[in-house]
């Protein structure tokens, strides 16, 4: 795992690419220009690494395009010590984004064999401020809550109540919401039972799954 000169010099390119398409948190912007997208991928898509594009990793999943982890994560209004619940951990690299914005993080994931390669990787990196789960994150992630923020980055057909459930009040949940595409969501918990929403652009997601995938 190395990170180069060329590495860096592409990073740069993507936050400036990042910026004009809308995104001004520079919170964000320098945590995207510091964390190396090519190691969450296989070697197979170092050249694609920066591109503003989503990419395979294996079990049909997908990392996330730069521009959707940039847009929830400033959606998210992340601030330092707060402790965050992420929805679908697949390569890491989102988590790795609220981490280095100092948040604390708990993610949960559904299959097995991503969970167990994204444990490796963060041991290898040395990345600490992230804990990882194998599990369904329908339910959220009870003996931890509540969490000043839940991020989802699965396209659900609804919220489920649990999660909702599960953030602090005055706490903000980001989700995608949307069978074939997505609407982004922004939630936040107003008094216990009272939440507000708001909607933005429209995104493209893989789907939120109940139950999980042992690997075989
Ligand atoms: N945040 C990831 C994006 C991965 S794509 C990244 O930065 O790479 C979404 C992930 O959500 C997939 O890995 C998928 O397996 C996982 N997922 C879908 N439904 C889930 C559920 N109910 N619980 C936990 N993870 C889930």
């Amino acid at each position: 795992m190395k990170d180069t000169y060329y590495h860096k010099g592409m990073r740069k390119k993507l936050v400036q690419q990042l910026k004009s398409k809308g995104i001004e948190d520079q919170r964000v912007l320098e945590a995207i220009g510091a964390i190396p997208r090519h190691f969450f991928l296989d070697n197979a898509f170092e050249e694609l690494a920066y591109e503003d594009q989503a990419l395979p990793i294996g079990n049909e999943q997908t990392i996330s395009q730069p521009y959707t982890v940039a847009f929830q994560t400033q959606l998210l209004e992340v601030k330092q010590g707060e402790k965050i619940l992420e929805i679908g951990t697949g390569s890491g690299y989102q988590a790795c984004v609220l981490a280095a914005m100092g948040a604390k993080v708990y993610s949960i994931e559904r299959q097995e064999a991503l969970h167990l390669w994204t444990v490796e990787l963060f041991h290898k990196m040395g990345v600490k401020n992230v804990r990882c789960y194998f599990g369904d994150g329908y339910k959220g992630l009870p003996k931890k809550a509540p969490f000043d923020k839940i991020l989802l980055t699965a396209g659900a057909k609804e919220i489920p109540e649990q999660l909702k459930e599960q953030l602090k009040i005055k706490g903000k949940m980001v989700a995608p919401v949307g069978e074939k595409t997505q609407e982004m969501y922004q939630i936040t918990r107003v008094a216990e039972g009272e939440f507000i929403f708001q909607v933005y652009g429209k995104f493209k997601f893989v789907p939120f799954k109940r139950g999980v995938n042992k690997k075989k």
